[in-house]
């Protein structure tokens, strides 16, 4: 691999080290090299929402880790890339713009003096016609329940996805909203956008698909210039309303419009369809009556992909690349091998196999195991640590000292919930990203400076009471199991 991509890597593993996984993947995951030059870096990514949030809050952090790799280097330059990266320039979205199929080209190879759009295959735009009357966000036409692989993780996920989009006009709607969570890269695009398609194609039901950020700077504002009896006529047109990605969604009143049309739709009977990568009880910046109203349909969560799935993925994704390049082929050992190694993320499946595709095209080799060693090299992750919920700790602390979980939640005072009350919010504090506020919330509405206190008071006996830090330790071992 060429040294900008390895600087880029590094710089990556800098990113990473510095804001945490979680930010990483929430803000940077979708991050692009586009190029280097001599003082200047130009990085994109997928959508103006993540780019002035990077901007705005760590535009320094992405510069000192340049820094650190290329001291040379005193601008990052941040774009929008098309969400047709390969296909068109950049537009606002008004009917839906398709990707390119199959062969979209990792930015790693398009930096080796070749341009990328030589491996280009033409986008066939499928017709969504009812998709953008609203201004839907753009169909992936590689997300459709056909490329879908079911396994363990997502078995229940992807039969009510089904169940949804069998649906006809008028039926009775069996779960609503249909709530699916869970984290980067295990498919909950996919499976939206397969519903989305299915909808479309051919069925008398109008189904709208949009990214939180299509909702919050498209949708609110075309609703807001219009009058309520435009809204209420607006939203009557829509059977099936797909939301992606509902945790970025922010704003006090674009919360309220949300609220507003998530009721109506519900009361109205029309599917709703949502996507987040936490439950709606994590959704911290929605009001309690939204969060239960999104916990009320089904709420389910996909886990990460286990071996053999990502072993299905992989051989689906070739097969797709096949049908345009019929003499790319990934033997049975490498597939085998990128299956066991590449553990995180559905995304990183997908890159590696883009990857071995432009470089056996552009080099016009076959693909080995020892090719496919050096080319995913950065695809493979230590296992991310287990993401421990509060409720999680909550539990295992009330077993621990034998009380109730709503007695730690409660507002009792005496001496046997006390204690274990500190541990848990000690726990929650040390073992979550959650805020002070945010573990007071959860701890039966208490304020912040209550667990500030908890988690000090904790601390001080642990430094002198041996029993008591040891008692900590296993319960940090339950919970990280
Ligand atoms: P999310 O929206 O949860 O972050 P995506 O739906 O974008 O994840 O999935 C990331 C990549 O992994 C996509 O290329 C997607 O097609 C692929 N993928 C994830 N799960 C599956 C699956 N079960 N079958 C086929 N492809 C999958
Ligand atoms: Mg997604």
């Amino acid at each position: 691999m060429n040294t900008e991509q390895d600087r880029w890597s590094r710089v990556k593993g800098r990113l990473r080290s510095s804001v945490g996984e979680d930010v990483y993947t929430s803000w940077f995951a979708r991050m692009d090299l586009e190029s280097v030059q001599e003082e200047s870096v130009h990085l994109s990514v997928p959508t103006t929402f993540l780019k002035s949030w990077i901007q705005a809050h760590y535009a320094e952090r992405v510069l000192t880790c340049w820094q650190a790799e290329m001291p040379e280097v005193h601008r990052i330059d941040l774009t929008v890339r098309s969400c047709a990266r390969h296909v068109a320039p950049a537009q606002e979205v008004i009917a839906p713009v398709v990707k390119t199929s199959h062969d979209t080209i990792p930015p790693g190879l398009r930096t080796d003096g070749r341009p990328a759009h030589e491996l280009r295959a033409t986008a066939i735009a499928p017709v969504a016609a009812s998709h953008d009357a609203i201004g839907g966000s753009p169909l992936d036409p590689r997300l459709t329940f056909a490329g879908f692989v079911i396994g363990r993780s997502n078995t229940l996920a992807h039969a009510a996805a089904r169940q949804v989009a069998e649906g006809r006009r008028g039926d009775v709607v069996m779960f609503n909203p249909l709530y699916i969570h869970a984290g980067v890269g295990l498919g909950k695009t996919h499976l939206l956008q397969a519903v989305a398609w299915a909808g479309n194609s051919g069925s008398e039901r109008k189904v709208l698909y949009l990214t939180a950020e299509k909702f919050m700077y498209g949708f609110v504002a075309a609703l807001k210039i219009q009058t309520a009896l435009a809204f209420k006529e607006a939203l009557r047109g829509i059977d099936v309303l797909i939301i992606d990605d509902l945790q970025f969604l922010q704003g006090k009143s674009t919360q309220a419009e949300f609220t507003h049309t998530l009721n109506a739709l519900i009361d109205a009977g029309r599917q709703v369809v949502i996507a987040a990568d936490r439950p709606p009880s994590d959704l911290e910046s929605l009001d309690d009556r939204v969060r239960s109203r999104l916990a009320g349909g089904l709420v389910v969560e996909m886990g990460s992909l286990g071996e053999e799935l990502r072993l299905g993925i992989l051989k689906s994704r070739v097969a797709a690349a096949r049908a345009h390049h019929a003499s790319f082929d990934v033997p049975g050992p490498v597939l085998d091998y990128l299956a066991r190694t590449i553990t995180h993320n559905g995304r990183d499946l997908e890159g590696a196999i883009n990857r071995l595709l432009a470089h056996s095209k552009l080099n016009n080799v076959s693909v080995t195991l020892e090719l496919a060693e050096r080319e995913v090299l950065d695809l493979i992750r230590p296992q991310e640590p287990k993401r421990i919920k509060i409720e999680d700790i909550q539990r295992v602390v009330a077993r621990q000292y034998n009380v109730s979980r709503s007695d730690l939640l409660s507002s009792r005072r005496t001496a046997n919930v006390v204690r274990p009350r500190q541990v848990a919010m000690y726990l929650a504090k040390t073992l979550t990203l959650r805020s002070l506020p945010e573990i007071g919330r959860r701890f039966g509405g208490r304020d912040h400076t209550t667990v500030l206190h908890a988690v000090r008071k904790i601390e001080a006996l642990m430094s002198k009471d041996v029993a008591l830090s040891e008692e900590i330790e296993s319960l940090k071992r339950q919970l990280q199991e």
